[in-house]
């Protein structure tokens, strides 16, 4: 769109503009130059396309854009009919309108469908005011007052096509800065461009569309605002239904009523030592005929268990950590892997644990289970229907078993694996 030094695509004489082909050749074109109103020469060379230029060689500014504005408003003067561009949006109407409801879906709104169409002309005025613009052209279609921008250098501003929106006036814009200067001077490639090319024009301001867009975006508010209440009351029913399991699992609490009152008694210092010293005095003969076996002997060192809770089996640690030892590690084959679950189970078969603590423990579990799906119950043991001072009471049973296998780690005897404990030795 650079405009070559002085030349002019088309010459104006007693009101209408000329392409270089439609006048005589040279000075007798009897052209002026819209721009500077001086004579132009047609120049109808064989080497170059058809154009003018200035007779003096005038310095003109203008020429060039004031030619090409003029000649494309006669072209639509003319033949009366123009080619209204599709819409399909824009920056702050995205076609179709989306939403995102509180769960993050997205909805769609149905989209505007604008595709572009002829539009016949009753009435086609140059250059008059509207408002405080003055488009190209004011026109008229089936439709009402249509006003439309020639663009060859310079866009409609965004002030202009703030002020077409509001004022609810319809307005395109035709781009025709694409074409150069010497192709711009063929009346024919102009027609085209003005009339019949659908890339090249634009909305500027479409309030049938803008209508039909707010519309559906209406009705797609509507629609998420259902989705949204829905999703909303899906969540109360849930946590409803999550409150009432949790009452039921509460009042679960009687059946625990005569153990929980023993939890305390049987906690107390005197109590566990008590018990520790008639353990001892069951199992400590039978722990050292055990530990004979044991080899290598250095491990019996290694086979008790001094913490506070280990009250809770129904044996002496020294006697079920040596049965352990040789039930599980030595007489196993290599690469064998230990697990907590394994010791566990088999300390509840073999030697049981303290029946209270046992059916606490219990309870905290299949709670754990019930309510923290993914724990099996493991850590922290915790009940809803215990107070938080009884669930620490509790011993932790799955504790116990899990301590002969950390010891054992400890000493050299097992490695940590990702599935358990292997023997190391
Ligand atoms: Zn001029």
């Amino acid at each position: 769109m650079s405009n070559v030094e002085g030349i002019v695509p088309f010459g104006l004489r007693n009101g209408r503009m000329y392409a270089a082909t439609e006048v005589a050749n040279g000075l007798a074109c009897d052209c002026l130059c819209p721009g500077c109103a001086t004579p132009l020469v047609a120049r109808q060379g064989e080497h170059r396309r058809p154009h003018f230029a200035h007779h003096a060689g005038a310095e003109c500014e203008y020429g060039a854009e004031s030619a090409i504005h003029r000649m494309a408003k006669q072209i639509i003067a003319d033949h009366r009919r123009i080619l209204l561009p599709g819409w399909d949006g824009d920056l702050i109407h995205p076609n179709p309108s989306m939403l995102v409801d509180i769960k993050d879906w997205i909805h769609r709104a149905d989209r505007v469908e604008m595709p572009a169409r002829v539009a016949q002309l009753t009435d086609v005025t140059l250059e008059q005011r509207v408002g405080d613009h003055r488009p190209d052209l004011v026109v008229n279609d089936d439709q009402g007052e249509l006003l439309i921008e020639i663009r060859w250098q310079h866009p409609v501003t965004p002030e202009k096509k703030q002020a077409m929106e509001e004022s609810g006036r319809r307005m395109i814009e035709i781009d025709l800065s694409r074409l150069g200067l010497f192709d711009i001077s063929r009346t024919d490639l102009l027609i085209d461009a003005v009339l019949g090319n659908e890339s090249n024009r634009k909305w500027i301001s479409c309030p049938e569309a803008i209508a039909a867009w707010i519309e559906n975006h209406r009705a797609l508010c509507d629609r998420v605002q259902c989705a949204n209440a829905s999703i909303q009351e899906a969540r109360e029913v849930n946590l409803r239904k999550r409150r009432d399991l949790l009452a039921i699992e509460r009042n679960r609490r009687w059946q625990y009523l005569s153990e929980l009152a023993a939890l305390d008694q049987i906690t107390r210092p005197e109590a566990i030592q008590s018990r520790l010293h008639e353990l001892a005095n069951k199992d400590i003969p039978k722990a050292e005929i055990l530990q004979r076996e044991i080899v290598p002997t250095w491990v019996t060192l290694h086979l008790t268990d001094p913490s506070s809770d280990c009250w809770a089996v129904s044996a002496h640690p020294k006697l079920w950590w040596s049965a352990a030892y040789l039930r599980f590690i030595q007489s196993a084959p290599a690469g064998k892997v230990l697990t907590t679950m394994a010791i566990f189970n088999w300390l509840d078969l073999t030697f049981g644990f303290h029946p209270i603590a046992y059916r606490l423990f219990q309870a905290q579990r299949t709670y754990g289970i019930a309510f923290q799906p993914g724990s099996r119950g493991r850590s922290p043991p915790w009940c809803a229907y215990f107070s938080d001072k009884e669930n620490r009471a509790i011993p932790n049973l799955w504790r116990i078993a899990q301590r002969f296998l950390d010891r054992l780690t400890d000493a050299g005897v097992l490695d940590r694996v990702t599935d358990g404990f292997q023997i190391a030795i």
